[in-house]
């Protein structure tokens, strides 16, 4: 289901800017996650860097998009799921890296508990797959 990025934000109290509609218009309805350059690079002429990146951290804290490491070490970007909210993220899911396209997918793959022993913290926790994506494989080598 596509999400209005107008609702989203009027729903999590945040004033309706023009970055962050950009922002949330970029990631919105895409299959893949977004990385963080290429956000840059796409928005550039309307989103200076240092806007973009308090745009991201603010919907990350606010449970709207969860950011994904890439192995490369390029922060990428996906819509939350509905049910995260303020500093509780809930996409404890699979995500999936094609080492061809370079593109991050979350799997609507539930990632089970996982037991760690007492004295480690865990902050945050991912678990990615490797391989190559529905798209890339489809296509002629
Ligand atoms: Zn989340
Ligand atoms: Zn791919
Ligand atoms: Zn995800």
């Amino acid at each position: 289901m596509k999400r209005d990025p107008n609702k989203l934000l009027i729903d999590n109290k945040l004033k309706q800017t023009r970055p962050r509609l950009l922002v949330l218009e970029q990631i919105i309805g895409r299959s893949a996650a977004v990385s963080q350059p290429e956000l840059e690079k796409t928005l550039k002429q309307e989103v200076d860097r240092v806007t973009l990146y308090r745009t991201l951290t603010t919907f990350e804290e606010k449970g709207i998009l969860h950011k994904i490491m890439g192995s490369d070490g390029k922060a990428n970007y996906a819509m939350c799921d509905t049910k995260c909210t303020i500093d509780h993220h809930q996409d404890q899911h699979l995500h999936f890296s094609c080492s061809t396209c370079q593109k991050i997918y979350c799997l609507d793959i539930q990632i089970p508990n996982i037991a760690i022993p007492n004295h480690f913290n865990v902050d945050a926790m991912q678990v990615m797959a490797t391989g190559t994506c529905e798209t890339c494989s489809k296509k002629p080598k």
